[in-house]
């Protein structure tokens, strides 16, 4: 009854031992680099001002001929 006791415990400790050693592999394991979405369409697009370099959604910002300006008063003021 008594290795009956000492095997149980024995049992014990090797699952307690394998159990750590399967978490510690997997906290080991690298995270795999995430994909890029496919839900970044929805993400605005910022640019910089030429002027003064605020930046501001591409869909409000005014194109000029020498780049990107966040008014009109900047793209006038930078000759664009
Ligand atoms: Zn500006």
């Amino acid at each position: 009854m008594k290795y009956l006791l000492v095997i149980a415990l024995i049992f014990g400790v090797f699952w307690l031992w394998r159990n750590n050693r399967l978490a510690e592999r997997n906290a080991a394991r690298p995270m795999p680099p995430r994909a890029p979405s496919s839900a970044g369409t929805s993400v605005t697009e910022m640019v910089a001002c030429d002027v003064c370099h605020v930046h501001l959604p591409r869909s409000e910002a005014l194109i000029g001929s020498k780049g990107i300006y966040c008014s009109d008063a900047h793209r006038r003021q930078a000759g664009g």
